[in-house]
């Protein structure tokens, strides 16, 4: 069997008049993360991670945010598209780790639906899903985006 790592990395400006979406979850927050797709940043340091994996570049590639129909759209679905192409070079996933930067809002009543998500999204156990929150002591972004770090093994 062949192993392979990935990581990836994104962050986002919160801005107001936005959805909050981290993992294909909506959280109550009075701002949201400003981007050309929902900004689920989460999601989009996962699949980079994956793309990182099997060294076929990054989101910004394969879904350029100058195209129309990535605008708003959902980046779970992109998600799937990204599980497809692992799947399709013969690899699934062994396990993954995100970690979300964030000052508010607090994440951790939310964690398990998140992971929840991705476990549907890959089909696999949720043992193998591993999200976690943290700040910075607001000495980093300090409230002014949030920012996901996520790796990945993957196995075919
Ligand atoms: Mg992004």
């Amino acid at each position: 069997m062949t192993f392979r790592i990935g990581h990836g990395y994104d962050v986002h400006r919160l801005c107001e008049g936005r959805r909050l979406i981290l993992c294909g979850v909506g959280i109550p927050f009075d701002m949201g993360l400003l981007g050309h797709s929902d900004a689920d940043a989460a999601v989009h340091a996962l699949m980079d991670a994956v793309l990182g994996a099997l060294a076929m570049g990054d989101i910004g590639k394969l879904f350029p945010d100058s195209d129309p129909q990535y605008k708003d759209c959902d980046s779970m679905k992109l998600l799937d598209k990204v599980i497809e192409l692992m799947r399709k070079r013969g690899f699934s996933l062994g396990n993954l780790d995100i970690t979300i930067v964030a000052e508010h809002p607090k994440l951790s009543p939310y964690i398990g639906q998140m992971r929840e998500n991705l476990a549907g999204a890959f089909g696999c156990d949720i043992s193998r899903i591993s999200v976690k929150a943290t700040t910075e002591e607001g000495l980093g972004l300090a409230g002014k985006g949030i920012a996901a770090h996520a790796s990945v093994i993957i196995e075919g």
